[in-house]
């Protein structure tokens, strides 16, 4: 079983990394590839360019065999479709089960996704419990539908997972990390000192590139 890890990583950090461990530990991931997207669909343009937001990834990941870096969304011109990419992943790995990663405040938003409704044909979605994010806190239609979808894919027990190659919900308790990229950001933009929300590395890329520094 494989996990698919997208997002803007504008930048990477500890609330990535971390979820991303503890589920590829208790879901006995073969790997988690990493997914940084070019074109995010459904929010503003990032501030790092592609290749730095590649760059800052790939560091992160040194040293951790079990993740790696996919480079297919930043290849791939046009708006990053996740569906896009599922269906790539597949036509390479055939019958692995795909366990596409997304955190709660994502998965609340899914109806706005690019054909949301193929993905579990592509994909199993497990589920990332985020501090201060809950199915209640979007608009009526919007949970309405992702209330439904849950009610009617999710399972409790990883074995589901592992015995078909997609269709499943799964919701997995991580630790609660409250960091953000968009925090960062605004951090290193008014001159205080991120470190510790994320990794040393990525911090001194951010540093001698600039590349949250405003003026
Ligand atoms: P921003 O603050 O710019 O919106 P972000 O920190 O949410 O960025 P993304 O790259 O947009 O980071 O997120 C990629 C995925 O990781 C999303 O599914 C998101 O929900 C999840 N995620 C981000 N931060 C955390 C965190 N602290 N704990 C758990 N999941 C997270």
């Amino acid at each position: 079983m494989i996990g698919v890890f997208g997002g803007t990583f504008d930048p990477i950090h500890f609330g990535h990394l971390r979820s991303a461990l503890e589920i590829g530990e208790s879901l006995n991931l073969k790997e988690i590839r990493f997914v940084p997207c070019r074109i995010p669909p459904h929010r503003d343009a990032p501030l790092a360019d592609p290749m730095q937001r590649l760059a800052m990834v790939r560091a992160a990941l040194a040293g951790q065999p079990d993740m790696v870096l996919d480079d297919r969304e930043i290849k791939r011109d046009g708006p990053s479709y996740m569906i896009d990419t599922l269906e790539s992943l597949r036509s390479e790995l055939t019958t692995e089960p795909l366990c596409l990663i997304l955190g709660m405040d994502a998965f609340m938003g899914l109806s706005t996704w690019h054909r949301w409704q193929d993905l579990l044909n592509l994909a199993h979605l497990v589920v990332m419990q985020r501090p201060g994010k809950s199915l209640h806190d979007v608009n009526s239609k919007q949970a309405a539908e992702v209330t439904t979808l849950l009610k009617s894919r999710q399972v409790k027990d990883v074995k589901a997972l592992q015995t078909k190659a997609a269709g499943s919900i799964f919701l997995h308790p991580i630790s609660q990390l409250d960091i953000s990229a968009s925090k960062i950001r605004e951090m290193v933009a008014k001159g205080k000192n991120p470190r510790y929300l994320l990794p040393d590395v990525v911090l001194q890329m951010i540093k001698v590139q600039k590349i949250y520094k405003t003026g």
